[in-house]
């Protein structure tokens, strides 16, 4: 039986105007250094200028710095073989090129591989790698929480804690390199010569990025674009536009600029088909409707067939799931006259939701339209449910266990087995 669904009706539904704690992004550390991560070119030449070098000498500092930071994954001013030996500790004294820390990595059983990272002041927050035969996503978070609270998602039970940085986002993307071990190797010379094919070519187990880990990307929009700047970047991490997708709830007034300004792929968090259902569900509905957000997916730029528009659904017994629903998806979205796919994400439960996943013959049901009406409706494997590391799973929290316990229980672990052992 489905646990009573709490009242929402006078649940306020916060804005882009509303006022967002997040850190200056450039903040010194305690021992005065500043941390270079997630500053594009203009900042880093700044910077050095600020510093004292001339301007010449800044621009071709800043450009070799962005180089050995983004594209080759550096964090040691004396791996930059093509900064002047002398040069390097006036770096090393006045910058540091950071990286969240890694408070816990766990690895489910199908090879999903999920990160509990920490900002420097103190917040938690997760990203997941989910490997495939032909691509490896990083699933990416955006903030700390959620101001949105949609019923079915973990992340959304959390309040909002603050925005990421540019560098916190970015640095998810360049921790996944490092644990996974994939900077591109070689001289610096080849920079400008590298294209994406022989990139690809390198074997490497990163293609993919989705926005979809924790928050609302476009909630946080400066600092995500900012990121995703960087990740685009030739010279940066150089991964093509084609191979990020983020994903939205449905913030309207910021999806135009989400094409122009950044130009991904876009994933449209629909999940229903009613208004009487989404508001419910996913509550920023009561905000901007269902017309009003297919209007902006059908106005989204570069949507045509070759880059169609996600819209994911997730199959909720006994709320979203039934034929007549899947026909009137099918239906909006020809009356849009949508480019688009949709994913079906089996709803994967958490401690306490007030929701049950749909039948396995109801989700083939409900495919089975959406796909007879020509359009693509895949059924979303779930991916690392063992380490809560699956589509909305995703949640960090005192209520969770502390480090303290968390070291504890490690201890704990490593006698019982030397115990073992003897
Ligand atoms: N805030 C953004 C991106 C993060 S959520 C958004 O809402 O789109 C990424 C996807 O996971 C969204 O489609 C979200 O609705 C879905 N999701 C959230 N909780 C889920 C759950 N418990 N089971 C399955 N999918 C879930
Ligand atoms: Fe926030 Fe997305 Fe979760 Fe909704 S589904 S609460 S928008 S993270």
């Amino acid at each position: 039986m489905q646990a009573a669904m709490p009242d929402t009706t006078l649940m306020t539904i916060p804005g882009q105007v509303d006022p967002v704690p997040a850190p200056r992004d450039i903040t010194p550390r305690e021992d005065g250094r500043v941390d270079l991560l997630g500053l594009p070119r203009p900042r880093i030449r700044a910077l050095l200028e600020e510093a004292g070098l001339d301007a010449k000498q800044a621009k071709l500092r800043a450009k070799q710095l962005f180089h050995w930071l983004y594209h080759r994954g550096v964090t040691d001013f004396d791996a930059m073989s093509d900064i002047a030996k002398t040069m390097r500790p006036w770096l090393a004294e006045r910058f540091v090129i950071g990286r969240p820390d890694i408070v816990e990595a766990q690895h489910s059983s199908d090879g999903t591989r999920k990160w509990l990272l920490r900002t420097s002041d103190g917040h938690e927050f997760e990203m997941v790698f989910i490997p495939d035969a032909d691509r490896g996503t990083l699933c990416v978070s955006s903030q700390i929480g959620c101001t949105l609270n949609c019923t079915f998602c973990h992340t959304g039970t959390m309040r909002l804690v603050r925005n990421l940085t540019p560098g916190e986002i970015v640095g998810q993307v360049m921790l996944a390199r490092d644990s996974l071990g994939e900077w591109p190797k070689g001289k610096m010379d080849f920079a400008a010569e590298e294209s994406e094919v022989e990139y690809r070519a390198d074997g490497r187990l990163l293609t993919n990025i989705v926005m979809m880990g924790m928050g609302e990307p476009l909630y946080n929009f400066d600092n995500v674009r900012d990121a995703l700047q960087l990740v685009m970047d030739g010279e940066g991490l150089a991964l093509s536009k084609r191979r990020i997708t983020l994903s939205t709830s449905g913030v309207v007034p910021m999806m135009a600029r989400c094409g122009e300004e950044i130009g991904v792929n876009l994933a449209v968090s629909l999940h229903a088909v009613t208004k009487e259902v989404r508001d419910e569900i996913v509550p920023i509905n009561r905000k901007y409707g269902i017309e009003e957000l297919l209007q902006a997916c059908a106005d989204y730029p570069s949507a045509n067939n070759a880059r169609r528009i996600t819209f994911e659904y997730v199959m909720l017994k006994d709320k979203n799931d039934t034929d007549a629903d899947a026909r009137e998806l099918v239906r909006l979205l020809r009356q849009y006259d949508l480019p688009a796919k949709v994913n079906l994400i089996p709803f994967n439960p958490w401690p306490g939701s007030a929701h049950e996943c749909s039948t396995p013959e109801r989700i083939r049901s409900f495919s089975a339209i959406v796909f007879d009406a020509g359009i693509s409706a895949p059924v979303r494997t779930p991916r690392g449910r063992d380490i809560d590391a699956a589509c909305g799973q995703l949640k960090t929290s005192a209520e969770k266990k502390s480090r303290a316990q968390r070291d504890r229980e490690a201890a704990e672990t490593a006698e019982t087995a030397e115990t073992a052992a003897a």
